[in-house]
């Protein structure tokens, strides 16, 4: 049967201005606001006085244990903020079982519609627990207001599900596709709609227009809460440039910008199944997302010897099949990408 996107409608979206100072009005007292440090100033004054606030320092799953009986006394949680409020907000709302609603403040990243979260246990990432916001609010001037580079970025978790598809249907093509994970063309085509959706907007998500926000959030959506409704699959949303991105934090043990990363694994991905990488790299052109190592604290050498332990880090991490585990990481290889990234970007 093909696969139905209803399947995903159990995560409310609500779209609209000064959402923020209607908490006071619907959420239940003994309000737990989820937040960072440097957002709670720019929020506070529209929230209630009384509520508590959780400012995140941790995303160690031991740590966030141990803060839990603190807030055992609270009627309902509130995630504000880009990915690692809302993956807290969603952690403590499904350990304290809590009702919970959700206001990112950025495009950053999918998390605000998935329902495990993305905590990490010894530093490693791993994505536990159970959360369906009883809504959440888009509110597009706090939108507006976030660094650009945070919503542009938001794209690579959008076009990855070119790069995501490119490698299931080649997974496919060496029968090679996990057992549990069959191709199945329905549940491709779906992402193939929403990342082209976004590709032919580019100028309304550059502009962050009403219409660029919801194209944006209708396919973060996709990509958050399908993992789920496809029987905890995430072949038709994610590949090779997550895998890419991965490689890169454990190779040299830095941080990045989650969508800047992604993207960078996008275009050398997309360079491996050769396809699409003119039009894909032209996009992120407009809309000016830097992905040139230099832009986030990388180099070239890096970028390179990464590449070159790709094949042996999906083996190593049991990642999902696909163009990483043939492909033949070649000095020419590198040096067209690092040429063809340098000169779109000049
Ligand atoms: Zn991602």
């Amino acid at each position: 049967m093909p696969f139905q996107e209803k399947n995903i409608s159990h995560f409310p979206i609500i779209f609209g201005r000064n959402l923020l100072s209607e908490v006071a009005g619907f959420v239940m007292p003994k309000i737990l606001v989820v937040t960072m440090e440097d957002l709670w100033p720019l929020f506070k004054n529209e929230l209630p006085n009384e509520v508590e606030v959780y400012l995140v320092s941790s995303l160690e799953r031991s740590y966030l244990e141990s803060e839990l009986p603190k807030f055992e006394h609270v009627s309902s949680i509130v995630g504000l903020g880009g990915g690692q409020a809302i993956d807290v907000a969603k952690y403590f709302s499904w350990r304290l079982n809590k009702p919970l609603v959700q206001f990112p403040t950025s495009l950053s990243v999918d998390a605000v519609f998935g329902h495990r979260s993305g905590v990490r246990e010894n530093s490693i990432v791993r994505y536990v627990g159970w959360a369906i916001p009883q809504s959440i609010y888009i509110d597009y001037g706090i939108i507006e207001a976030a660094p650009r580079l945070l919503n542009v970025g938001g794209i690579g978790d959008v076009f990855c599900f070119f790069t995501g598809v490119m490698d299931w249907s080649y997974a496919n093509r060496q029968g090679k596709c996990e057992k549990r994970w069959p191709y199945d063309d329905s549940l491709a085509q779906i992402s193939i709609r929403k990342a082209e959706r976004a590709l032919n907007s580019i100028t309304e998500i550059k502009n962050l227009t009403p219409l660029g926000i919801e194209i944006m959030v209708d396919a973060l959506k996709w990509g958050g809460a399908s993992y789920h409704a496809a029987g905890w699959n995430p072949r038709h949303i994610e590949g090779v440039e997550h895998f890419i991105f991965y490689a890169l934090e454990a190779q040299t043990g830095k941080k990045f910008l989650h969508g800047q990363a992604v993207c960078l694994g996008l275009i050398l991905g997309s360079m491996m199944h050769q396809q699409r990488t003119e039009v894909l790299l032209e996009a992120l052109v407009q809309l000016g997302l830097d992905i040139r190592p230099e832009s986030m604290g990388l180099s070239w050498e890096e970028v390179n010897s990464t590449m070159m332990n790709l094949k042996e880090f999906v083996h190593r991490e049991n990642l999902p099949y696909g163009i990483s585990n043939d492909f033949h990481v070649t000095n020419s290889f590198l040096n067209r990408a690092r040429q063809q990234i340098e000169s779109a970007f000049e």
